[in-house]
């Protein structure tokens, strides 16, 4: 009988996971959201589409590279934007960063997990709230007490402080895992009416409160509807994420008046996002976690960096460990 593995949490780490893991194993991936991606994330709202995660992704290593050329050529990735400019009070600065391959999901970010998970078996909505050790393995509860099974292996996947919550006092990689620092973001997402030409299609933004803007209209796959995306920085998120929702898009509205000279408090469409874990401040700094006696183990772009590269990286580690303690059973 194949060795049944569960991987907790649907974003990018955890579907690399299981597409190398596949072949080998029987994997089950567990997901609390609706969705797949985690924070490769996208949103629809009167026909205003958003990415209110991540905003693309660069493929240095040549294996991820070819991964993410496959997506565009089977119509699940695509490039975006042509440029980075710089934003600030003065106005716009041209992009000085070397020129770079950036990716897209297609139709919306999270089309790049989805074409990458397909024939994968995923569990959605159901969100892992307890591990207990079952004969030669682990038995998985969801929130609600509800019995998910029982794996011989179990991989965590979810940003480090909810892994720490999740996995046992014996597992070896507690001290590490609380040595992480994640930071956290507001998403400030606005739909217009009419169009505006910004003379950008993305811009990093230097300001006390705000790191960056894209124009969704201008990417591949997305509506023509004008809708901007709009992210805080992540120290002015950090001070900032248990006030008032509503104070918090004001004082964001304000940044962008004064940057852009526009006033968008009355848009047609003005949304909200807070990201309690965003942005790695502090990693791991080795690939993966793995306890070989309690067949546990945990990956993600925390262990490594940020960035979806980093969580990509660390999921790889882990599956080609994986796979030869598989081959060696
Ligand atoms: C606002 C923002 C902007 C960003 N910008 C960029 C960018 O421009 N470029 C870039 O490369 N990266 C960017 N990133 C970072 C990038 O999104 C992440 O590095 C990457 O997506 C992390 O992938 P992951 O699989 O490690 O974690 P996640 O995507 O967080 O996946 C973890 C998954 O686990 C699930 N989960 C958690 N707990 C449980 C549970 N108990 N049971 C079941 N499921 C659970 C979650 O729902 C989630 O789907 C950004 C992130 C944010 C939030």
């Amino acid at each position: 009988m194949k060795t049944s593995i569960a991987i907790i949490g649907a974003g990018i780490a955890g579907i690399t996971l299981a597409r190398a893991l596949a072949p080998s194993a029987d994997v089950t991936i567990f997901e609390k959201s609706r969705g797949l991606g985690g924070r490769m994330a996208n949103r629809r709202r009167e026909d205003f589409a958003f990415d209110h995660g991540a905003q693309y992704f660069t493929a240095r290593s040549p294996a991820f590279r070819s991964v993410a050329e496959d997506a565009v050529q089977a119509g699940h990735a695509g490039t975006w934007p042509r440029a980075v400019l710089t934003l600030t009070e003065t106005g716009l600065a041209p992009d000085s960063r070397p020129a770079e391959r950036r990716y897209i999901g297609l139709p919306g970010m999270s089309g790049f997990a989805n074409g990458m998970a397909e024939g994968l078996h995923i569990r959605k909505e159901a969100a892992v709230a307890a591990l207990e050790p079952a004969k030669d393995g682990w038995s998985v509860t969801d929130s609600e007490g509800q019995d998910l099974g029982r794996f011989d292996v179990v991989i965590s996947t979810a940003p480090a402080p909810q892994t720490i919550r999740l996995m046992p006092e014996a597992f070896s990689g507690h001290a590490a895992m609380k040595t992480v620092k994640l930071s956290g973001c507001f998403t400030l997402m606005i739909g217009l009416d009419a169009s505006l030409d910004l003379g950008f299609e993305a811009a990093r933004i230097e300001d006390d409160v705000l790191s960056w803007i894209a124009i969704e209209a201008s990417k591949p796959g997305r509506p023509e509807r004008m809708a901007l995306t709009i992210h805080s920085r992540n120290d002015w998120a950090e001070a900032n994420l248990e006030r008032d929702r509503s104070e918090v898009q004001t004082e964001m509205l304000a940044a962008l008046k004064r940057l852009l000279g526009y006033d968008f408090s009355n848009a047609t469409w003005l949304d909200l996002h807070r990201w309690r874990y965003a942005n790695v401040e502090k990693a791991v700094g080795e690939p993966f976690l793995f306890d070989d006696a309690l067949g546990l183990g945990a990956c993600g772009d925390w262990c490594l960096g940020n960035r979806v590269e980093a969580a990509v990286g660390s999921a790889t580690a882990l599956s080609e460990l994986l796979t030869k303690r598989l081959q060696g059973a």
